[in-house]
């Protein structure tokens, strides 16, 4: 039998129970989970996003097996990228499995356990990163151990990267691209991103991979009126200007905009979900007329992550006006958060939105000039006209596909595309293939916790995802 099967075997088989010496019952923690839970322990919040305590932990673990390990120092001395090689024979180029080492902060009142402990409860673990993404850390580094354990014969290299500066910072991997990108260069990588979706009846519905993430961009309002004393009110204040565009922006939905992979998805949403949905994500895809494919969209919509896939976005984030009780200020400013399809004309969209707007004294433009953001910008509006989304005809996405079916009995496997922003691009901008998935199944009120409160992720589905992605690391790297 394949090291694999045994593997799988023994996970799939559940949780083994050994006796203490008092002969009671003791439960036998998976790997996995035990992995993350100490990986949890280590508080990598961002900002300040300091990992190198994480990237330690992960050295120890790897440097017991033999392999080789590298801890990539960044300008900022707490901040680091940790590599893990595992050696093939070299006739293939590396895959390579990224998660990032940061978190996002918490909001400690609101958790009802402590963020930093990794509890386990009701078979669940809880902590910040448990989904996004120490769980990936902890999924693609057992998977990785578990092929050295076996001693699996590999023709190409297999890369574990846990990288720093994800939420946020400087340093995250287009910094490292451009530093050292002999250590992260592969054929294809794997990455966060995509849903293996449980329904209501606890069964996986169905897995997506990501294809490609939305790119973030902001969009600055400026509106003008007179600054004068606030005792003489004119009908020009910028106040009213701004809320006024505002006001339109918020009644305003852009267009449906279907690429191929969203397309699929709801394709596979058709043929998966109950009706009434059912019917309504066929509509959208196959309908041909406008007012059937508007009821769809409108009845999608109600969830806030369909409605997000299959369109631009933009979102308000930020407002600025008023200085002084008794001044009227000479103008208002507010930043909306446009979340782009990539591939998409941008100046299009913002030319939609000042059509919307519909008034002259609401300036609408990209941050320019001395805007410390305009450099950040000019780059990432490059990338929003020109990524494309990743080919799924190779080795990695087809092992995937066929790992998740054989370990999710056949449900359907389907492109995505990310709806937030991952750091893929240091190699989707240079060709190379990136499939993003979160690698255990989820509910969807699973999925409301990321960034949330309370996150946490199932043991079992832990324990599924690190049997997946062990066979799809076999059957793509192995002899
Ligand atoms: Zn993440």
């Amino acid at each position: 039998m394949k090291p694999s099967m045994l593997f799988k075997l023994a996970i799939l088989s559940g949780v083994c129970l050994i006796l203490t010496q008092q002969g009671t019952a003791q439960r036998k923690q998976d790997p996995t989970a035990d992995l993350l839970i100490e990986l949890i322990r280590v508080n990598s919040s961002n900002p300040p996003g300091n990992n190198r305590d994480l990237a330690e932990l992960l050295a120890k673990k790897f440097r017991a097996l033999g392999v080789e390990v590298e801890i990539i120092p960044t300008p900022d001395a707490e901040k680091v990228h940790f590599i893990a090689r595992v050696k093939g024979d070299g006739s293939k180029k590396p895959v390579l499995l990224a998660a990032h080492g940061d978190v996002v902060g918490v909001e400690r009142e609101k958790w009802t356990v402590d963020p930093f402990a990794g509890t386990v409860k009701d078979g669940y673990i809880y902590g910040r990163g448990a989904m996004d993404f120490k769980g990936g850390i902890a999924v693609f580094a057992e998977a990785i151990m578990e092929l050295v354990k076996n001693h699996v014969p590999l023709h190409r290299d297999v890369i574990l990267l846990s990288e720093a500066d994800e939420e946020s910072g400087l340093y995250n991997t287009s910094w490292l691209a451009k530093s050292h990108w002999e250590l992260m260069d592969c054929e294809f990588a794997l990455n966060e991103g995509g849903w293996i979706m449980k329904s209501a009846n606890g069964g996986v519905q169905y897995v997506s991979i990501s294809t490609g993430d939305k790119v973030s961009i902001p969009l600055l309002l400026d509106a003008k009126g007179t600054s004068t004393h606030s005792s003489m009110p004119r009908p020009d204040s910028a106040i009213f200007t701004l809320s006024k565009a505002m006001a339109k922006l918020a009644d305003y939905q852009p267009p449906v905009e279907l690429i191929p992979s969203t397309r699929e998805f709801f394709e596979t949403l058709a043929k998966t979900s109950e009706p009434p949905l059912s019917k309504y994500f066929d509509d959208l895809v196959n309908g041909k007329d406008p007012k059937v494919i508007q009821e769809a969209d409108r009845e999608i919509s109600k969830n806030a992550l369909l409605h997000a896939i299959m369109r631009n976005t933009f979102a308000p984030v930020f407002l600025k006006a008023g200085f002084r009780g008794n001044v009227i200020p000479g103008s208002a400013e507010a930043t909306l958060n446009l979340r782009v399809i990539p591939g998409s004309d941008l100046e299009k969209f913002i030319a939609e939105i000042r059509e919307v707007i519909d008034d002259p004294r609401v300036d609408v433009s990209l941050p320019s000039g001395d805007n410390p953001d305009a450099a950040r910008v000019q780059e990432l509006v490059r990338e929003a006209e020109s990524l494309k989304s990743s080919n799924t005809n190779t080795d990695l996405y087809r092992a995937l596909e066929s790992s998740a079916h054989s370990t999710w009995r056949g449900r359907p496997v389907t492109p995505y595309l990310f709806q937030a922003g991952t750091d893929a691009t240091a190699w989707r901008s240079r060709g190379i293939p990136v499939y993003g998935i979160y690698p255990y199944p989820i509910t969807p009120e699973d999925l409301t916790r990321m960034h949330g409160n309370d996150e946490r992720v199932a043991i079992e589905s832990l324990e599924q995802g690190s049997a997946m992605i062990y066979q799809t690391l076999v059957q793509v790297a192995s002899k």
